[in-house]
Parts: C-alpha cells; sequence; structure tokens
C-alpha cells in the first residue's frame, strides 16, 4: 500500500519505527491531492506552508528519540468550520470570504499540541446547511465512488477527502446528520459524539443545541484514536461536560456476545432504497450470528423528528447568523448609501439561497404571535423523542439502523426540492435532538457500486459501547478495504 492510503495506526507504527518521516507522509499527501483534487475539489484551501513547520517539528522529535503520541505527525483535513488562527476560515460562505480568526478552535488547539498535521480546509454546505455540499458558496465537490454523485454534506469535503484518499482522516461537524451521512455516501467511518463530549469553542455555530464535531476517518480504531484526541471537557464552551475521557481504543474488541441491539421499527419507513434495505438486513445478521441479542423496539415519536428539527435549527440559525453584518467578519457589500443598506445589502449578496430560507423560516417561527405554535411545541416533543431513547435504551445497549434512506444521489437531483432534500437526514437527526452519540460505518455497496452506511446509536457517554459493535462488524467484513475507482 502507498502512504496516502494508510490510517492512522499504520502511519503511527511506521513513523516510529523510523520508516518514514512526517514530511515524507505529507508530501505524500500532497501528491495525492494533485493527482485527484482536480476531480474530487474537496478542498477549499491547502495549507503547506503550515503542514510542513508542522511535519518538520515532529521529525525533530522522533530524531531526539522521543516517544511520539498516535496523532503525532498525522495529516489530516479540517472542515472549513472550525476557526483556525491566522488561516481563513469560510463556513462554506462568501459573506466569511476574507476571515482569519485570532484564534484557534478548542478541537484546533487539542490536534496542535498532539502533533497533528494540518493539510488545509474542506468544502462543506454553506453553514453546514445542507445534504450534499452543493449549497456551498465556492465550488462543488463530487462523490470520489461516482463523480457524478454527491459526497453527502454538510462535510461532504470532509467525508470525500477521506474516502479518496486526500488525508489520512478529517474533522467533521453534525448538526442533524453532516458526519454521519456523507461518511455513509462515501464508504468511510463517521461518528457524531454525544453532545458536551467535544467542546464547541470556535466552532462557528449553526444551531448551537444540536452542533457536535466528530472524526471521519478509513477505519474504527482510526476513529476511537481521533476522537479521544478532541474530546474531553473545555471551560470555555459552557455545554461541555465534565466527564473523564475514557481510552477508546479498550473498547476496540473483537466481541458482542450478549449485547442486545434495538432495531426500531419506525426506521425502515416506506420509500426506503431497496439495496439500502437489503445490506443493513444482512448486517443485522451478522450482529446477530456474532452473538448480539437482537430486539425489536419502538421510538414512537419518531415520525415528527424532521418537522422539529426544522423548527429548532432555522431559529437557533436566525439568531446566531444575526452577527454577519458586514462590520465584524469578512465580506462587505460594495453598493450602499446608508448604514442599513450596507447590512441588508451585505446579508443580500454574501448569503446563498438555502442560508437566506433558513433565516426567514426561524425568524418566522420565533416571532411573537407564532412562538408557542413552533418553536415551543417543537421544543416539547424534542422532550418526547429524548424519552423514547431514554425508554429504549432501558432494554438495549445500541440501536441499529440505516444511516440514510438512500445510497449517494446525483448532483443536481434535488436542489430545486428542499424538502426531499431535508428528508435525506430522516435517519440521523433524531440522534443530535436527544444528544446521544451514533456512528456510521460501511456495511455494503448499492447494485451501482455506491457505498451504504450502517448507523449505530448508544447512551449518552456511551461512545465505547457503539465503538465495540462498530469494531466487530468491521472486522467480520472488507467494506472498509474497499478503494474508489479514482486515479
Ligand atoms: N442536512 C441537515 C441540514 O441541512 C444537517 C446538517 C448538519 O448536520 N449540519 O440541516
Amino acid at each position: 500500500m502507498t502512504i496516502h492510503e494508510l490510517t492512522i495506526h499504520q502511519l503511527h507504527d511506521l513513523l516510529a519505527k523510523k520508516e518514514v518521516t512526517a514530511r515524507e507522509v505529507t508530501e505524500a499527501l500532497y501528491n495525492r491531492i494533485r493527482v485527484v483534487e482536480g476531480q474530487v475539489q474537496a478542498y477549499l484551501m491547502l495549507t503547506e506552508e503550515e503542514a510542513y513547520r508542522q511535519a518538520d517539528a515532529v521529525d525533530q522529535k522522533i530524531r531526539r528519540g522521543e516517544a511520539i503520541g498516535e496523532l503525532e505527525g498525522i495529516p489530516i483535513g479540517l472542515k472549513d468550520i472550525l476557526c483556525t488562527e491566522g488561516i481563513q476560515t469560510t463556513c462554506g460562505s462568501k459573506i466569511l470570504k476574507g476571515y482569519i480568526p485570532f484564534y484557534d478552535a478548542t478541537v484546533i488547539k487539542k490536534l496542535k499540541e498532539k502533533g497533528t498535521i494540518f493539510l488545509g480546509k474542506l468544502n462543506m454546505d454553506e453553514f453546514a446547511m445542507g445534504s450534499s455540499t452543493e449549497n456551498s458558496g465556492f465550488q462543488i465537490t463530487r462523490n470520489p465512488w461516482d463523480l457524478k454523485c454527491i459526497p453527502g454534506g454538510s462535510s461532504g469535503g470532509s467525508a470525500a477527502a477521506v474516502a479518496a484518499d486526500e488525508c489520512i482522516a478529517a474533522v467533521g461537524t453534525d448538526t442533524g446528520g453532516s458526519i454521519r451521512q456523507p461518511a455513509s455516501c462515501c464508504g468511510v467511518v463517521g461518528l457524531k459524539p454525544t453532545y458536551g463530549r467535544v467542546s464547541r469553542y470556535g466552532l462557528i455555530a449553526f444551531a448551537s443545541s444540536l452542533d457536535q464535531v466528530g472524526p471521519i476517518t478509513k477505519d474504527v480504531e482510526d476513529c476511537a484514536i481521533l476522537l479521544g484526541g478532541i474530546s474531553g471537557f473545555d471551560p470555555m464552551d459552557s455545554t461541555s461536560v465534565n466527564i473523564e475521557v475514557p481510552d477508546y481504543k479498550s473498547f476496540l474488541i473483537k466481541n458482542i456476545k450478549g449485547i442486545r441491539i434495538g432495531i426500531p421499527k419506525e426506521y425502515f419507513i416506506e420509500g426506503m432504497d431497496e439495496d439500502v434495505e437489503k445490506s443493513v438486513q444482512g448486517a443485522i445478521d451478522l450482529l446477530s450470528q456474532s452473538g448480539a441479542e437482537i430486539r425489536s423496539i419502538s421510538l414512537p415519536h419518531t415520525p415528527y423528528a424532521v418537522a422539529v428539527y426544522y423548527i429548532l435549527c432555522t431559529a437557533e440559525a436566525s439568531s446566531n447568523l444575526a452577527r454577519y453584518d458586514g462590520v465584524k467578519y469578512g465580506f462587505r457589500s460594495n453598493h450602499y448609501d446608508d448604514l442599513l443598506e450596507m447590512y441588508s445589502r451585505t446579508r443580500a449578496e454574501g448569503f446563498g439561497k438555502e442560508v437566506k430560507r433558513r433565516i426567514i423560516l426561524g425568524t418566522y417561527v420565533l416571532s411573537a404571535g407564532y412562538y408557542d405554535a413552533y418553536y415551543r411545541k417543537a421544543s416539547q416533543v424534542r422532550t418526547l423523542m429524548r424519552e423514547d431513547f431514554r425508554k429504549a435504551f432501558e432494554e438495549v445497549e445500541v440501536i441499529v439502523t440505516p444511516t440514510a434512506p438512500t445510497p449517494a444521489f446525483q448532483i443536481g437531483e434535488k436542489v430545486e426540492d428542499p424538502l426531499q432534500m431535508y428528508l435525506s437526514d430522516i435517519l440521523t437527526i433524531p440522534v443530535n435532538l436527544a444528544g446521544i452519540p451514533a456512528l456510521s460505518l460501511p456495511c455494503g455497496f448499492s447494485r451501482k457500486g455506491l457505498p451504504i452506511g450502517l448507523q449505530i446509536m448508544g447512551k449518552h457517554f456511551d461512545e465505547g459501547t457503539v465503538l465495540r459493535v462498530a469494531y466487530t462488524f468491521e472486522q467480520s467484513t472488507d467494506y472498509h478495504l474497499k478503494k474508489p475507482p479514482i486515479t
């Protein structure tokens, strides 16, 4: 295998044994990017100079004979929603063009301290609003398995880059499915941690009560390593929780005997793709053969999830995005006569169509006279959904479902139909509303050769059991070893 195809754990061994230098690894990745990036278009910006500086620092340490950590010298990509000191951060939006943060997000700071190398900033749907990365204000990222297809979204750049071996791993964010759905579309592993597990400080806010940062990787072991690298309490984020971070690698055991797995009947919805249903059923059978106990369960409020989510996330977005007024960040319109016009022209020119749609919807559901009917009602139903999960988890340790109702669709297929687009996340959204962790990993391919993802949900702060089930499944299959036909 060539360097760019390796995983974090494989590369770590080579670096520690001095069989390769961090500089060589970084060069190998940039070479790979040069070869395939024209087709995939995953990166918004490459940060070569900084990457080589980070690599040289790691190499010096290795030459001095010092031991290196598991993430040290590993080149990864970053979703362009995380603030990086001195490096432009656009959140996929023209309104943030030219915005250079003067501080690092906590996740970035943690990874820097661990010696991780940052290759560049990855494309995404504008402000993380979307399921296909077609809402990016800059470019359309393509699915490495079929360049005519979307990579999923909103972390589409991150998932496509990992699948195309343009980085060893990546960091994404997930508000309603934005790590898991693109991971599913691109045939890689993605995990949304428990709300509060990873700091949101320096993560550009979309819907603050739902947003979480998480890993996108080539296999489950890498997922455990990267999760460990970014998790933990942060006094700068009042919603981060002060619970000890376990050694996630200790959960990587190929044994799920006696684990109770719930299959919620509401998730096998009408209109689900036949290939998805078949692969997921096959996966459930395999989990059962591996010794897990499969139980049918019910999460009765599931049918309300999409409606609840699109009330709450738009409400939060309308408030969070009020700060982009042309004064404090990035872009300002050139055409205005007075202050008010400057604000409105900046927002009219800077925001894309989907972002405007959500600001308008969110402002409406929060407005006097409608608040009770929409925002308050949605918050109440959210509580009922959390209760559904709480009850289900009295009976089972994890819940298994498909990640998305279909494999990756074609570019352009759903852009004109927001409702169809919103339905891509019907199976991932409940997890964010409940604040629980969930992982997606490859569990098969469609007849057209597109990856299919299996979603494993766990109890609050029980990422460990999710990883254990995922690892057991992965080690009994070879889907994660398949590579897209891109050269
Ligand atoms: N696709 C969903 C949305 O458009 C989820 C996005 C996300 O998780 N950031 O809101």
